[in-house]
């Protein structure tokens, strides 16, 4: 690995675990340096680091290098990388909103459906994984449907709202431990806002987790835009169906809970 110095510096400075955590907008002093990206500059961004994965936020900073007019559209060609800057295909389409037409439908849908509940598997004595997650494959298509509009091959990020290509989105579970397996309980993210996703949901801080939940219970469902929750300083948008969704799942599992409880005393 040849990160140049200067990165490293600036990740110090921003006390930053790793060089491999910074952003574009940290770069700003080292961006008017740079002429050009070279073939060399473009590896380390995209494979250094331990795994080879390079760094967390690689295409973010190659777009905005590109943006800067410090990358060529011939050295996007080079490394595969043209649909970073050029989604033509992907314009015109508006973040799907889905309006609920049957609540009662969606919450009897619900309350009927088989509980499956997730096995979970020992990776180490603190890891437990939801065995399930890793078989399933109907959650990822699930999201994946809910946010492509028709005729449109992209899907919409439910962070950003960017649309982008099946192979450059995540599907994230909602719950940081689900009980069950709900494929409605996911989320369909670009790679950058599923890691700030899994970063927000994951921290036990601040309840940010726990009034995520809150706060999508608690939403109002509207049928004519894309319905924002928060979580953490960042919002999610759902359609309204889905959201709907989420809100019986989340309300049985409440009162699964609740009876669970009862039994218990
Ligand atoms: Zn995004």
């Amino acid at each position: 690995m040849s990160v140049s110095h200067e990165y490293n510096e600036l990740a110090s400075f921003l006390e930053y675990k790793s060089v491999f955590e910074i952003h574009y907008d940290d770069m700003i002093d080292i961006v008017v340096e740079v002429q050009r990206l070279t073939d060399e500059d473009m590896v380390d961004f995209l494979y250094s680091g331990l795994e080879n994965n390079g760094f967390d936020n690689k295409y973010e900073i190659i777009k905005g290098f590109f943006l800067d007019d410090k990358v060529s559209y011939t050295l996007l060609e080079r490394f595969d990388l043209t649909w970073l800057v050029d989604d033509t295909e992907l314009n015109g389409f508006t973040f799907p909103v889905d309006a609920v037409s049957d609540r009662e439908r969606i919450k009897k849908q619900i309350l009927t459906s088989e509980l499956n509940k997730i096995r979970t598997i020992e990776v180490t004595k603190s890891e437990r994984v939801p065995s399930k997650l890793f078989t399933d494959d109907d959650r990822r298509k699930y999201a994946l449907e809910k946010y492509r509009p028709i005729n449109s091959n992209g899907h919409f990020c439910q962070m950003c709202k960017e649309q982008k290509r099946e192979k450059y989105i995540e599907v994230n579970a909602i719950e940081y431990e689900p009980k069950y397996a709900w494929r409605q309980m996911h989320l369909c993210f670009c790679l950058k806002c599923s890691k700030d996703f899994e970063s927000l949901r994951n921290n036990k801080q601040n309840q940010t987790y726990s009034k995520f939940i809150a706060a999508m219970l608690n939403a109002t469902v509207n049928n004519n835009v894309p319905n924002a929750v928060a979580i953490g300083n960042k919002q999610i948008y759902f359609t309204a169906t889905h959201l709907a969704e989420v809100q019986e799942i989340l309300k049985r599992q409440r009162d699964l809970e609740q009876e669970e409880l009862q039994k218990g005393r």
